[in-house]
Order: structure tokens, then C-alpha cells, then sequence
């Protein structure tokens, strides 16, 4: 199984889930390499298996690298389209060009290429063995997200539609595509919101009456990976508490 952005957060907890069921796991960072090694040790602690693969998931050139590298480890069975950033605050009247484009080379267009890559090796037409691709969306994506991110909701709506096309597109290759749309989850993506402190308030406002884990997200990835929801293909998981 390859994670993109593996090092921290969701896609840390996306790995060790991966880990205890016998994958080998790749686990992708772009800066953090010290959190990613630490990631693979306690894969390896807990008996699994896991490899650290830095590579900027928003640049094509690192896209197809990595993939290559996953190929000499071996056969891609799941691929996690999770890494992602949410671009900024501020009002639409103070978007810019350049924020824009940050935004959209990793949360949309790294995530689609990074598919592209996963669907070469895993597709029975192109003489692949099949495999399970799961997208990273968010909540924001239906809602339209918190108040001057909607350039960020934005972006994750991309991921929903590209989730449903491809789902068509290589249902007949073997490969199952769906997307987990997570709510509010406590991660260092919150930074930009005054950190988990901040958010844990936030919690209360969600009909559950807490904000998520990590870990909770993580379990509904792997289980979309698995044979037990075989019958799992093109369509959304909210893991936000009935936000
Ligand atoms: P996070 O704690 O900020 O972690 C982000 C991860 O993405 C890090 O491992 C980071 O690597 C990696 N990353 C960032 N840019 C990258 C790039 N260009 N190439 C490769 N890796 C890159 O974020 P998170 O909260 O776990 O979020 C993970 C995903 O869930 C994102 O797609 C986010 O939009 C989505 N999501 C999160 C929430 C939430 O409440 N947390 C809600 C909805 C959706 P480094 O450590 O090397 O920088």
C-alpha cells in the first residue's frame, strides 16, 4: 500500500492501520523525514513492514519517481491519495493566483496524477492484477468548508468529482475507487486555526459533540482496501461525527 503524506496525521494513522494487516507500506513525506522514519519504526516495532519514500506529490517528475520506487518493492494493491494542505485563509476577494496554484497542484492535480501512476499498474487491461484506490476529500467539499477556505472546499469538490469518473472509468479493471470525506479531525492541519485546543471547542458544535481521530479516519481507509467492502465502488464515506 503507497500513502502519500504519511508522515503526519491521517495518513501516519492510515500506515500503522496498514501495518498490522500485513501490507507492506510506503510511507510518502515531502519535508518531514524524521517523522516518516519514525512512522516506519513503529510499523516494524509492531511486526509489520514499511518503507519511506520522499517525494513532492504536487510535481509530476516526483510523481513518477516514486511510483517506479514503489515498483521495485512490488505489486501496488492500494494506493491512499491522502496528502493535501488547505492553501490559506482569506476572503475570495483576496485570493490569488499563485495560492491558487499551490493549492491545486497537490490537492488536485498530485492527487490525479498520483491515480494515473496507481491505475498504469493496477488495470487487468494494461496487464495489472487489479487493486483499491481511496481519495482524501473532506466534508467541505458538500458544505462549501469554514469561512474563508472555500478555495480549499474547492478543491476537495474536484475530488469528488474525479472519485465518481474514475470509479466508471476502471470498475471493469479491477480497481474499486471511492473517497472518505472527513470531518473535523485533530491534526496539525489545524495549525492555521489556532491548533487541536482550538478545534476540540469547535467539537462541540458537531452532532456527535467531538471532533474525530486520526485513527477513526484511518480504520474506514483500511477497511475500504479490504475484500469486506467488495462491493464498495464509487461513492463517499463521512467520517465527521454527522457533520
Ligand atoms: P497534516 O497533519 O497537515 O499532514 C499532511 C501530510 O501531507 C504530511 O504528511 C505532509 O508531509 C504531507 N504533504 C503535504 N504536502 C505534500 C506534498 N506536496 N507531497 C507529499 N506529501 C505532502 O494533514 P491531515 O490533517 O492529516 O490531512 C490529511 C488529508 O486529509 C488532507 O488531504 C486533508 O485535506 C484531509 N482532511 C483533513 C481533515 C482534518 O480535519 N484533519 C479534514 C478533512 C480532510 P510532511 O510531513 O513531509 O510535510
Amino acid at each position: 500500500m503507497l500513502v502519500t503524506g504519511a508522515s503526519r496525521g491521517i495518513g501516519a494513522e492510515i500506515a500503522l492501520a496498514a501495518g498490522k494487516k500485513d501490507y507492506l507500506v510506503v510511507v510518502n513525506y515531502t519535508r518531514n523525514q524524521i517523522e516518516a522514519a519514525k512512522v516506519v519504526d513503529q510499523i516494524k516495532s509492531a511486526g509489520g513492514d514499511a518503507v519511506a519514500i520522499q517525494a513532492d506529490c504536487s510535481k509530476e517528475s516526483e510523481i513518477v519517481r516514486l511510483f517506479k520506487e514503489v515498483d521495485s518493492l512490488g505489486t501496488l494493491d492500494s494506493f491512499i491519495a491522502n496528502a493535501g494542505i488547505i492553501g490559506g485563509q482569506n476572503p475570495v476577494t483576496q485570493t490569488t493566483e499563485a495560492q491558487l496554484k499551490e493549492l491545486f497542484d497537490i490537492n488536485v492535480i498530485g492527487l490525479i496524477l498520483c491515480s494515473r501512476e496507481a491505475v498504469k499498474r493496477m488495470s487487468t487491461e494494461l496487464g495489472g492484477k487489479g487493486g483499491k484506490i481511496v481519495l482524501m476529500s473532506s466534508v467541505a467539499a458538500r458544505t462549501g468548508g469554514i469561512a474563508q477556505e472555500i478555495h480549499y472546499a474547492s478543491s476537495k469538490a474536484a475530488v469528488d468529482g474525479f472519485c465518481l469518473g474514475l470509479a466508471k472509468e476502471v470498475g471493469l479493471q479491477g480497481i474499486r475507487v471511492n473517497a472518505v470525506r472527513p470531518g473535523l479531525i485533530g491534526t496539525s492541519i489545524h495549525d492555521v486555526h489556532g491548533g487541536i485546543e482550538v478545534i476540540t471547542k469547535w467539537g462541540a458544535g458537531v452532532p456527535i459533540g467531538r471532533i474525530g481521530t486520526p485513527k477513526e479516519v484511518a480504520q474506514t481507509v483500511v477497511w475500504l482496501c479490504s475484500d469486506e467492502s467488495s462491493y464498495i465502488h464509487g461513492t463517499f464515506i463521512d467520517v465527521s461525527g454527522g457533520r
